[in-house]
């Protein structure tokens, strides 16, 4: 495990390290206060670590406080290092949000325990984070195409038109339907469906902005938000997947396959105060259109 360790007596820092060390773990070695909390701020800061209570820079406590007031993802287990003893000092330290303590000198054998049960505790606090990730992942994602889920893309929407308002931004919703696609299905089976579904969602995506977004709509259709988007520039992107299915077919294990898209597009101009359903009513409307005048195109509609 990676551990930090906080100790400005360079004969304890020694100690400390080697031991570490000796039993299998990654040391971050710090001299004071200050380097301290620069290292806990980098992204990949260690969670498990062992502060002296009294340093230069920032003391141990206070650095405790600061670790809590971060509230890190996941959880950093702190053990405080001191020569204080009296049942006030442990109180303080412990109210300062560590969450065990060692009383200087130390034994190499308590320091080992203790450290196991640490470790034993920052493991299971990462599995459990990682595991709320991924339930969180599964909760807002489509599992065939790994786009957001028509939930999740829905609130992507909500939360865009909110800010377009805020921000005196435009922004360009956009629906798009693959055509024809029960004949792929019809020819093909619906494993090979399947592919040429995740494909195509794969390749749109790979056409837009960071921060743009794709949801999974329904079945074959997709829910496209761009964000800071007027006519002009929700044109170029939407022509930019229309023309790239239209000349470059979905190559897959399965099969190569000929795949268009119709798509509905509205532009919320900045004075508007459209909600969601009326964004979606529009796109829907204009997609309609796309598909009573031909399929592979794109329409638009205003919001009335
Ligand atoms: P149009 O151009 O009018 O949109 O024709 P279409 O065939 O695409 O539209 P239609 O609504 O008739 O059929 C949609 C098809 O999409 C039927 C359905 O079986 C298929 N589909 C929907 N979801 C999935 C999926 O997850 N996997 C597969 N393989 N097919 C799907
Ligand atoms: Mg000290
Ligand atoms: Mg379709
Ligand atoms: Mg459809």
């Amino acid at each position: 495990m990676r551990i930090l360790i906080a100790e400005d007596d360079p004969i304890t820092r020694k100690f400390l390290e080697s031991h570490l060390k000796r039993w299998g773990h990654d040391i971050v070695v710090c001299e004071d206060g200050n380097q301290a909390w620069s290292e806990l701020n980098k992204g990949d800061a260690p969670k498990l670590v062992v502060l002296d209570w009294m340093m230069p820079g920032i003391d141990g406590p206070t650095l405790c406080k600061k670790i809590r007031a971060m509230e890190t993802k996941p959880y950093t287990y702190i053990i405080l290092l001191t020569a204080k003893s009296s049942q006030h000092d442990i109180v303080e330290g412990l109210e300062a949000g560590s969450d065990d303590y060692i009383t200087k000198p130390f034994d190499p054998q308590e320091l080992r325990v203790r450290i196991r049960a640490a470790t034993r505790i920052v493991q299971l606090q990462q599995d459990l984070f990682e595991a709320l990730k991924a339930s969180e992942f599964q909760a807002t994602h489509d599992s065939l195409t790994g786009l957001w889920n028509r939930h999740a893309i829905l609130e992507v929407l909500q939360r865009e038109l909110s800010r377009s308002q805020r921000e005196s931004r435009p922004l360009t919703v956009v629906m798009a339907d693959i055509d024809h696609f029960k004949n792929i299905n019809d020819v093909y089976g619906h494993l090979a469906g399947d592919v040429a579904l995740r494909e195509t969602a794969i390749r749109m995506t790979s056409g837009l902005r960071q921060y743009d977004s794709v949801g999974r709509y329904g079945g074959e259709e997709f829910l496209i938000i761009l964000p800071g988007c007027d006519q002009a520039c929700g044109c170029a992107s939407v022509e930019r997947i229309r023309s790239d299915f239209e000349l470059h077919p979905v190559v897959t294990a399965e099969g190569i396959f000929e795949v268009t898209l119709s798509f509905g597009a509205v532009v919320v101009d900045t004075a508007s105060q459209a909600a969601v359903d009326s964004v979606i009513g529009a796109a829907d409307e204009a997609l309609y259109r796309a598909k009573e005048t031909g399929r592979n195109r794109i329409e638009y509609s205003s919001l009335i």
